[in-house]
């Protein structure tokens, strides 16, 4: 049965998408059968692993909405162990559309039941906002990774991110953990950066990961060709890091 990781932060650019795609690789390439969920109408997650979404005719969305099942959906990439489920601007619409259905919150947790035995890991990448979609991520997840870019005000948003977790596990899923914070885009060179990182490890503690992704072009040029980062140049820092995030969360697996 997969373990179900949403990767959320309300706050946009922080690295969720580009932690979701390596991450979900980094996975695959350790072996582990995992399925990479696109639930940001942005669909940058599905084109980072070389899907066009302008060419699908069944996505994330109908998955959703019940009339496709994930299983029909879901995709291959040039991983063998990473799956997708994509997503493409339709799902902007899931967001009003869902809102008068019954069980809302719940529609990717059914949609997934289908398919969760298939993986190991599954990692939903969601959408800079706190609305239905994140929603449905964090009910449907066994925990939350919280990317948090090195820089000023990294923690603003925080507090009502927290606060949402807390509004789920109260009402629709009370088992879901914060599985970690990982601290993202840190520039060795920035005093700001070590700062910051500092503050979130007194203010977090054991809650942050020991991986920290550094800044690195090679992970913001990988997306434009499709590949995540070990795929396009497996020798870069940015690849390197998510291979041992890879191994930190398998590793502190209980
Ligand atoms: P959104 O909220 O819009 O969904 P996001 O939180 O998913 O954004 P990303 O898309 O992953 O954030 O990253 C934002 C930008 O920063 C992208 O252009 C990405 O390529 C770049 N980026 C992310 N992480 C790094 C990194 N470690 N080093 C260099 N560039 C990075
Ligand atoms: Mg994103």
């Amino acid at each position: 049965m997969a373990q179900i990781i949403a990767i959320a932060n309300q706050k946009g650019g922080v690295g969720k998408t580009t932690t979701a795609v390596n991450l979900a690789a980094s996975l695959a390439a350790a072996e582990k059968r995992t399925l990479l969920v696109d639930l940001d109408p942005q669909a940058n997650a599905t084109s980072g692993v070389g899907v066009d979404a302008h060419g699908l005719q069944h996505t994330v969305y109908h998955a959703l909405l019940g009339t496709e099942s994930a299983e029909s959906v879901r995709q291959e990439t040039a991983l063998d162990q990473l799956h997708l489920l994509p997503a493409n601007p339709d799902l902007i619409g899931a967001e009003v559309e869902l809102i008068s259905a019954l069980a809302r919150e719940s529609k990717l947790k059914s949609a997934l039941k289908e398919v969760v035995e298939d993986y190991d890991y599954i990692l939903i990448d969601c959408p800079p906002s706190l609305g239905l979609l994140t929603i449905n991520a964090l009910t449907a997840s066994d925990a939350v990774l919280i990317p948090l870019q090195c820089e000023y005000y990294a923690m603003e948003g925080l507090s009502q991110l927290v606060n949402t977790i807390r509004l789920i596990q109260q009402e629709l899923n009370p088992d879901l953990a914060i599985r970690g914070i990982l601290l993202t885009m840190f520039d060795s060179r920035n005093n700001l950066s070590h700062q910051v990182s500092e503050e979130i490890r007194q203010h977090f503690a054991a809650q942050v990961f020991q991986t920290i992704i550094p800044r690195n072009v090679r992970l913001s040029e990988a997306p434009s060709h499709g590949l995540p980062a070990l795929l396009y140049d497996i020798s870069s820092s940015g690849a390197a890091a998510y291979l041992a995030l890879a191994r930190e969360l398998i590793r502190t697996e209980h």
